[in-house]
């Protein structure tokens, strides 16, 4: 669960349309442009043909006009009385000569009345004086037949300066407007699309995250080692003096869910410096360089404010190692890394900028960005343990009043393995039950149930099985209960349960070890492959036909059996050659197990026969022990269909054993498993 909070999701609308898209953003702007020009220019003139011009002329109609370099502009009054008499013989001369062009044109201008509504409106308005314009054809007697008219004229440079203004700074204006208006629109956060290379980190206010150190539990070490850089902030004279050297720069590795961000969360909380908070992937884009000037963006910014943190969450997104893979991606990242090892310990060294990153693949992180000098220190944060799972669950049950029959150690207990963020989620689960059942306060049980939702997933109320296959559900799960309790090495059954769960399980036995253990011996992992076919060997015995219940317990029977032999060096046939790589994860919990073979054909054949000798030895002995105390076996799953789930306790009681869930492991009055 990433803790940082996001910018609200504003585009509703994704994908398909983006009417916002940059690439509308071109032609609109032309069409506009275009709009705009032609409107300048039309604007209050009607553009007449030239001999309708000269015919307004010849009739003493032109006021005055302009000549222009390529167009003729002035004013025509069609009510202007008309000149009494042509005493210049060459007016007179053109004038016959006009004559039927003249016709033509008003033969013209009446048909274009059908169709043209400038026309329209002069025809409609044929008295008013209005102002022409008239592309200019070379004329010379032009001046001439002015002069005669008694027109006022004059000539004209082409205004070089209004014109331009005109016809381009006002659309420019309207154009960078609007583009710095969509721009807006577009990155979402309101930066605006030209800030390719600036650096997104976020400054965090120092109140703002509200996470102190003692919201933090479980991880003391991980905490000590950084309240050690606030305190370093605080009270630099105090290191220097002696000579020391903060680290540049710490790195929290850990499985998921551990409080890694928490953890940077809390020293922004507690350091009052500046804090600059971003993740790995903010710095990459699809464009090779931006996230190196990102990069470069973030360091300048965060010198100029030093002393300050600067916090990478889920450093593995650009710290990868290089020259793995190729491609411009890969390009890009391996220059967003370089410039990152650069800032950190380059020439133009950083002072008081401290580094805090927080990675769970250190595993794939370039070798260069772990050297002393970068992230010298590395800080683990791993899964807690049962105290510390306590202290987190009363962390969060601040604010949550509960019941007076709440025992958190034992749900400490019954967690193992449990990050944080599942503690935190489980207790928010026992929250919300209990809200539903209307009560005031949250109860064990509302806890239990929440913590078992989280391990199997939400009781399935509609998943209603037939009598038969509940039956079959239920020996299946006695079987693996009751093997499991007459191993010497397994975890004590804590429940049995045939209500279907999440996502696959019918039904489910859980078992959770009495405390944490961090080596598993190899009786241990015997005894835990033997109680997964428990559940196989049970269905054999009793119904004697079997189903496809049992995939999932023999997928991680073998999964279990070959790591014991390719990994931990405890099969004697193959020795102690370790015949594979874990694929990854430097944690048992994290990594999802997956590993890759790593050996001749020869010795992966010897694997396979070992690992199927372990499987067959262990499904043997389960028959055995069920064969052995069959008469349980009934009595139990009896009692199991009749209830559908059954405690550690009802449990113990009906297989004869009066002890508690946790001295089960010590106290076993059963035969020991058969020496393997
Ligand atoms: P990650 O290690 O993956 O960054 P986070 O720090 O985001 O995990 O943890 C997620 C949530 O889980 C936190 O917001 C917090 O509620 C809870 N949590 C995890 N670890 C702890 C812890 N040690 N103490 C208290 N709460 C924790
Ligand atoms: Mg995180
Ligand atoms: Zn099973």
């Amino acid at each position: 669960m990433n803790q940082r909070e996001q910018p609200p999701k504003r585009d509703l609308m994704p994908k398909t349309p983006r009417w916002n898209s940059p690439l509308w953003y071109l032609p609109i702007m032309l069409l506009l442009l275009w709009i705009w020009q032609s409107t300048v220019s039309q604007f209050s003139f009607r553009t007449i043909p030239y001999s309708e011009f000269k015919d307004y002329l010849k009739h003493g109609k032109v006021k005055e006009c302009v000549v222009k370099e390529d167009t003729i502009e002035g004013k025509i009054d069609p009510t202007a009385p008309e000149p009494a008499g042509n005493t210049n013989s060459a007016v007179a001369a053109s004038e016959d000569r006009l004559k039927p062009e003249l016709q033509a044109g008003a033969q013209k201008r009446n048909e274009g009345m059908k169709t043209n509504a400038a026309s329209a409106a002069q025809a409609a308005a044929p008295n008013k004086p209005f102002l022409f314009k008239t592309i200019r054809i070379e004329d010379p007697k032009l001046a001439e037949e002015l002069q005669a008219a008694g027109v006022k004229y004059s000539g004209e440079r082409p205004g070089l300066i209004s014109q331009f203004l005109l016809s381009w700074m006002v659309p420019l204006g309207i154009m960078v407007l609007l583009w710095s208006f969509i721009g807006r629109r577009i990155s979402g956060a309101g930066e605006s699309i030209l800030s390719f290379g600036k650096s997104r980190a976020r400054l965090v206010p120092q109140a703002e995250t509200g996470v102190a150190f003692n919201d933090v539990a479980g991880c003391e070490e991980a905490k000590y080692e950084l309240q050690e850089v606030v305190d370093f902030l605080k009270h630099p004279h105090r290191y220097k003096s002696i000579g020391a050297n903060i680290p540049k720069g710490v790195l929290l590795i850990g499985p998921p869910g551990t409080g890694k961000t928490l953890l940077a969360k809390a020293v922004a909380g507690e350091a009052h410096v500046p804090f600059f908070s971003l993740s790995g992937s903010d710095f990459v884009e699809m464009f090779v360089g931006v996230g190196a000037a990102r990069v470069r963006d973030l360091f300048q910014q965060a010198k100029a404010k030093a002393p300050c943190i600067v916090f990478i969450d889920e450093l593995d997104a650009i710290g990868r190692q290089r020259g793995v893979h190729v491609g411009a991606v890969n390009d890009e990242r391996e220059q967003t890394l370089n410039q990152l090892l650069v800032e950190m310990d380059g020439f133009a060294a950083n002072a008081g900028v401290i580094v805090l990153a927080a990675t769970n693949r250190p595993d794939v992180l370039d070798r260069a960005l772990l050297r002393p000098g970068r992230f010298d220190r590395q800080v683990v944060v791993d899964a807690p343990d049962i105290d510390g799972r306590e202290a987190i669950l009363k962390v969060h049950a601040r604010g949550k009043p509960l019941g007076a029959d709440v025992d958190l150690k034992r749900i400490a207990q019954a967690t193992p393995g449990f990050s944080g963020a599942d503690l935190a989620n489980a207790l928010n689960e026992a929250a919300l039950l209990a809200a539903r059942r209307h009560a005031h306060k949250i109860s064990q049980k509302d806890l239990e149930e929440a913590v078992e939702k989280v391990v199997a997933g939400p009781e399935r109320k509609s998943r209603r099985l037939n009598e038969q296959e509940k039956r079959r559900v239920a020996y299946h799960e006695v079987g693996h209960a009751l093997v499991a309790a007459y191993s010497k090495y397994a975890d004590p059954v804590h429940k049995i349960s045939i209500i279907p769960r999440g996502r696959a399980a019918l039904g489910y036995t859980l078992q959770l070890p009495a405390d944490d253990h961090f080596l598993m011996t190899r009786s241990q992992l015997l005894d835990r492959i033997r109680g997964m076919l428990g559940g196989r060997a049970a269905e054999q015995i009793v119904l004697n036909e079997i189903t496809t219940g049992a995939e999932n317990d023999l997928e991680q029977a073998t999964a279990l059996a070959r790591q014991m032999v390719c990994l931990f060096g405890m099969s004697e046939t193959v020795g102690l050659v370790r015949c594979a790589q874990r694929q990854n994860g430097l944690f048992w919990h994290g990594g999802d197990g997956t590993f890759q073979r790593d050996c001749s054909e020869k010795t992966a054949e010897e694997i396979d026969a070992e690992v199927k000798e372990i499987l067959d030895r262990s499904y043997g002995e389960a028959k055995g022990i069920l064969e052995q105390h069959r008469d349980q076996l009934d009595l139990v799953t009896a009692e199991l269909l009749k209830t559908e789930s059954l405690d550690a306790k009802t449990f113990n009681r009906l297989i004869g054993r009066q002890i508690d869930n946790a001295e089960v492991r010590k106290g076993h009055p059963v035969e020991p498993a058969p020496p393997t």
